[in-house]
C-alpha cells in the first residue's frame, strides 16, 4: 500500500481540489491512504479564532468563523453543487466550532487551541472526500482522532504507538483490502479521554509517516508545490537545484536545521521500517521528484543551504567565575528539557555558554527566571542561523560576506553561523 500526503496549498480552492482528486484517481484500484491538511491558511485563521475565544473577544471570533465558513461552503458548492449533504455536514462542524467556548469553559489556552484548530482538517477532508465520491471514486472518510491516539501535551501531543497501532490495523486494513481509498486528516489526534490534540504545526507529514510505519507502506509520497527537495529555499535562491536522491540521514539533518520541505519528525518512522519517502510536485505531477531512502550520499551533492530566522541567542555565564562544568551545564540543559525548548546551536567556553533557540516569548518567560538565580544571562534577539551542509569556501564567502557573525561552528560536513538579522 501507499500513503499520500497533500498539504494546505494543494487543496486551497476548488481547482486545486480537482487536481488532487485527479492525481489520486490515477492510483485507484491500489491500496491507498491519503492524509490531507487544512485548506491554505485555515490553520492560521483558526489560531486567531482560538486566541479571540480565549481573550473573550466573541465578535472577533464570530467574524472570522463566518468568513471561514463562507469560504469552505463556496468551495464545496463549486465542487459538488449546492444541494449535496456535505454542505450540511460543514454547517454542523461550524456550529460545533462556535460552541467550543461553552463546551470547554475551563482549561488552558493550549487545550482550547487544540479543540479549535483541529477543525481545519475536518473541513478540508469532508470536502475532498465528498468530491471524490461525487466523481465516482471509492472513498471512505475517516476521523483520524479515532485512530491517532496521543498523550495530553496539547499543541505538541506525542503519539501513543501501541494504542494507535491497534486502532489503525482495525480501522484501516479492512478498507484497504477492499481497495477503498481512505481519506483522513493530518496533524490531529485525541487523548485517552477523547479530547482533540494537535501534533505541532505542519505536522501532517508526520501523521502520514505514522500511518506508513504501522501499515508497512511500500512508499510515502508528499505532494508539494515544489519539484522535490531543493538544495536551498527557491524563494531566497532562484538558482536552487533539485536533488534526485537523498539518504535518510541527510534529510534528517536538513530538516532539523530548519529546511521546511518536510516536517523534521517525518523521517524516523519511515527510516525505522525502511520505507522510501518520495517528495513530488502536485503542479507537475509527472515529474520524478526526490526520493529519500537508504541511499549513499550522492557524489555530486550541492551545498545545502538552510536559513532559520527569528532566533534568539542566549548567553549564560556563571556568577562566581566557576567553570562551565558538569553541574552548571546540567542545570542549563535541565532548564531546556523541562520547558521542551529545542536548542539549535550550543557553544561553551570556560565560564559561559551560548545557545541559539527559536524565538518563543512564553518559553523564554519561564526559562529565564529558572536559570537567573545561577547565571548572568544576556539575550540577543532577532538573530538568524545559517547552516551549510557540504560547504565549500566559495559558498561560505558568498553567504557570509558583510554579515555580522556572532558564532561559527564547523565540522567536516556542516558549517553553521549565528548572525545578526
Ligand atoms: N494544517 C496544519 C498546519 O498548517 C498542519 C499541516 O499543514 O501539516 O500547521
Ligand atoms: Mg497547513
Amino acid at each position: 500500500m501507499k500513503v499520500f500526503k497533500f498539504g494546505g496549498a494543494s487543496v486551497k480552492d476548488a481547482p486545486a481540489m480537482r487536481n488532487v482528486a485527479s492525481i489520486i484517481s490515477r492510483y485507484n484500484g491500489q491500496p491507498l491512504l491519503v492524509v490531507v491538511s487544512a485548506l491554505g491558511k485555515t490553520t492560521n485563521a483558526l489560531e486567531d479564532i482560538a486566541r479571540a475565544f480565549f481573550d473573550k473577544q466573541a465578535d472577533v471570533a464570530a467574524e472570522k468563523i463566518d468568513a471561514l465558513e463562507k469560504q469552505h461552503q463556496a468551495i464545496a458548492a463549486e465542487l459538488v453543487g449546492g444541494n449535496h449533504p456535505v454542505l450540511n455536514e460543514l454547517r454542523k462542524l461550524f456550529t460545533h466550532l462556535r460552541q467550543v467556548p461553552e463546551l470547554y469553559r475551563t482549561g488552558t489556552f493550549d487545550f482550547l487551541y487544540d479543540q479549535v484548530v483541529c477543525m481545519g482538517e475536518l473541513f478540508s477532508t469532508h470536502i475532498l472526500s465528498a468530491y471524490m465520491q461525487h466523481i465516482g471514486l471509492p472513498v471512505q472518510w475517516m476521523d483520524a482522532r479515532n485512530v491517532i491516539k496521543t498523550d495530553a501535551a496539547y499543541r505538541e501531543a506525542k503519539i501513543n504507538w501501541p494504542e494507535t497501532r491497534e486502532r489503525v490495523h482495525d480501522a484501516v486494513k479492512p478498507l484497504l483490502l477492499k481497495h477503498i481509498i481512505v481519506i483522513t486528516q493530518g496533524f490531529i489526534g485525541s487523548t485517552s479521554s477523547n479530547h482533540s490534540t494537535t501534533l505541532g504545526r505542519e505536522g501532517s507529514d508526520f501523521t502520514a509517516a505514522v500511518f506508513s510505519n504501522i501499515l508497512h507502506a511500500q512508499e510515502q509520497v508528499i505532494w508539494k508545490d515544489v519539484p522535490g527537495v531543493l538544495n536551498a529555499n527557491p524563494a531566497l535562491f532562484p538558482d536552487a537545484v533539485k536533488i534526485d536522491q537523498l539518504p535518510y540521514e541527510e534529510a534528517v539533518e536538513m530538516t532539523y536545521y530548519g529546511a521546511q520541505v518536510i516536517h523534521p519528525k517525518t523521517i524516523k518512522p519511515l527510516q525505522n521500517k525502511n520505507i522510501p519517502l518520495h517528495v513530488r510536485s502536485f503542479i507537475d505531477s509527472q515529474q520524478p521528484g526526490t526520493l529519500i531512502g537508504n541511499f549513499p550520499l550522492p557524489q555530486d551533492i550541492p551545498p545545502i543551504i538552510v536559513f532559520k530566522k527569528n532566533q534568539v541567542l542566549l548567553n549564560f555565564s556563571t556568577r562566581d567565575f566557576s567553570f562551565m562544568a558538569e553541574e552548571s551545564l546540567g542545570r542549563i540543559i535541565d532548564g531546556f528539557a523541562r520547558l521542551r525548548i529545542k536548542t539549535n546551536i550550543m557553544q561553551n567556553a570556560a565560564i559561559s555558554m551560548s545557545v541559539c533557540i527559536d524565538h518563543n516569548e512564553t518559553k523564554l518567560g519561564e526559562l529565564i527566571p529558572f536559570l537567573e538565580p545561577h547565571f548572568n544571562i544576556r539575550l540577543e534577539p532577532n538573530v538568524e542561523m545559517l547552516t551549510i551542509r557540504h560547504y565549500n569556501e566559495k559558498i561560505v564567502h558568498e553567504l557570509t560576506r558583510n554579515r555580522n557573525i556572532i558564532i561559527t561552528q564547523k565540522t567536516p560536513d556542516t558549517i553553521q553561523f549565528v548572525m545578526k538579522g
